[in-house]
């Protein structure tokens, strides 16, 4: 339940704010406003001008605030980014929830961070004032509490998504993205099963992606679907994502 609710105008306001305790960055608010016994203490970003999508060079950088489908709706969006988007969440969630807020709350099903974190994005975030650029598998890994301003993504890379799911708008029970750089540089990645989508492989070629895949997901096993389902599944789309980037 959110108990205090901030708008800061500037960008020193509310990290004065966040120093506070209980308190925590909004983005869309579509987690944060779900009824709870526990309150909560919220600093709304959107008098910041986080929200801006920029192209730099072969890099775009997407202000937090920036909504799934404001993302979905651009030119540099590549079509297996705008796959993901649309299976991370409805239209009514997606015109709403940040990009950052998404990230923050992200579990193993999650579509959108599976892109992200097959791409190498780079995540900018705030800790105790000091802002810093982590790649988005270092984030995963540790979920620092801070404020993140942007996520940055390469335009220079070939990306493939593919997905196996109960209908076609569900959540996968397994999905796998790929990224490709023109230097041969390849990264797998899985989503449908555990708390963080999983890099299978950073490799410098293709060589062994199904293996990786399949290796990736050996202790997949939940109320969905089996591990041995879930490594037969994976090495196939590792394979569909292949030949859709060749
Ligand atoms: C009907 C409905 C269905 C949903 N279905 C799903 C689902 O199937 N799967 C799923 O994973 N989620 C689901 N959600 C949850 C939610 O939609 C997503 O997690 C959403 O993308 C969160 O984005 P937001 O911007 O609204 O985040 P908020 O609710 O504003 O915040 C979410 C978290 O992110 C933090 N945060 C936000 N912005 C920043 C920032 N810039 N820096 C640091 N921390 C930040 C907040 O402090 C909070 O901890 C659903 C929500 C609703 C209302």
């Amino acid at each position: 339940m959110i108990s205090t609710y901030h708008r800061p105008q500037t960008m020193d306001e509310a990290l004065a704010l966040l120093t506070q305790p209980n308190t925590v960055p909004l983005g869309g608010g579509t987690l944060l406003s779900k009824p709870t016994t526990d309150s909560v203490s919220v600093v709304d970003l959107q008098r910041l001008g986080l929200d801006s999508l920029r192209a730099n060079g072969n890099e775009w950088i997407i202000g937090a605030t920036c909504s799934l489908q404001s993302l979905l709706e651009s030119e540099h969006c590549p079509a297996s980014l705008k796959t993901a988007l649309k299976l991370e969440a409805p239209l009514n969630i997606r015109n709403t929830a940040t990009v950052a807020g998404t990230l923050v709350a992200s579990d193993g099903r999650s579509t959108f961070v599976t892109m992200l974190l097959a791409m190498d994005a780079k995540i900018e975030i705030i800790v105790n004032r000091q802002s810093s650029i982590v790649n988005c598998g270092e984030y995963l890994l540790t979920r620092p509490s801070g404020l993140i301003t942007s996520i940055t993504i390469p335009l220079n890379v070939k990306t493939a998504f593919q997905f196996v799911s109960k209908t076609p708008a569900d959540k996968p029970i397994v999905g796998a993205a790929l990224a490709q750089w023109n230097s041969g540089r390849t990264r797998l990645t899985l989503c449908g099963y555990g708390k963080t989508p999983l890099l299978a492989m950073d490799g410098t070629e293709a060589d062994g992606l199904q293996e990786a895949a399949m290796n990736a997901y050996h202790e997949a096993d939940d109320e969905w679907a089996s591990a041995d389902y879930r490594m037969d599944i994976a090495a196939v789309l590792a394979k569909r994502c292949l030949a859709e980037i060749s």
